[in-house]
């Protein structure tokens, strides 16, 4: 076994689009059309990646 410890990384397609939905080692999601955004976000992993801060999305009161 080697010595990696948890870093898991999930990106699959959300069914019936063309988005992709990623989830980070950290639980954060992400969803994007375009898999190099999608591995900025990942990558750039502290940044975006608050568990309860993401955009907010259309639905401002
Ligand atoms: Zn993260």
């Amino acid at each position: 076994m080697s010595g990696r410890t948890g870093e898991v990384y999930r990106i699959g397609w959300l069914p019936g689009t063309d988005l992709l939905h990623g989830t980070c080692h950290c639980g954060a999601e992400h969803t994007a059309q375009d898999p190099v955004e999608m591995w900025d976000w990942m990558l750039g992993h502290p940044e975006g990646h608050r568990e309860r801060e993401q955009r907010r999305r259309g639905n401002a009161p």
